[in-house]
């Protein structure tokens, strides 16, 4: 973008080196163009700037963003893991196989459906502490 600015710098000490006559209609229209390009190559050159610094600020944004989307992805994994907890290991009379069982449903019912051979078993065998 500096190329613009170098340019227009040249053209201008051009048209004053060459003692281009400013009372004539062709060396005003001149000057005058040099300067209205003067004007676009600053205004160019600051729209050039403040556009780097908007693309920093919107890397900055997205590298915040990312670190934001971590934190959630960490916060929902949390209550996954302990869900672990809310599991408890029973056998199976009939099949001898593991079954595990959400504890929240020891209270709601008294016999649940094993997995592995789908016979009914009763929820009161648990072995846990939680009295039943
Ligand atoms: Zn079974």
């Amino acid at each position: 973008m500096n190329s613009i600015i170098s340019k227009v710098s040249y053209l201008s000490g051009l048209v004053d080196g060459l003692g281009i006559d400013k009372d004539t209609k062709e060396g005003k229209v001149l000057i005058e163009v040099v300067n209205v390009l003067k004007d676009m190559a600053q205004e160019i050159s600051h729209i050039s700037d403040s556009q780097k610094d908007m693309e920093e600020y919107i890397d900055a944004i997205d590298e915040d963003l990312s670190e934001l989307q971590g934190g959630i992805y960490e916060d929902e994994y949390e209550p996954y893991e302990d869900e672990g907890d809310n599991f408890i290991q029973l056998k199976c009379p009939n099949c001898s196989d593991e079954v595990y069982v959400d504890k929240d449903l020891l209270g709601q019912r008294d016999e649940i459906t094993c997995p592995n051979c789908h016979n009914k078993m009763p929820l009161e065998n648990c072995r846990c502490e939680c009295g039943d």
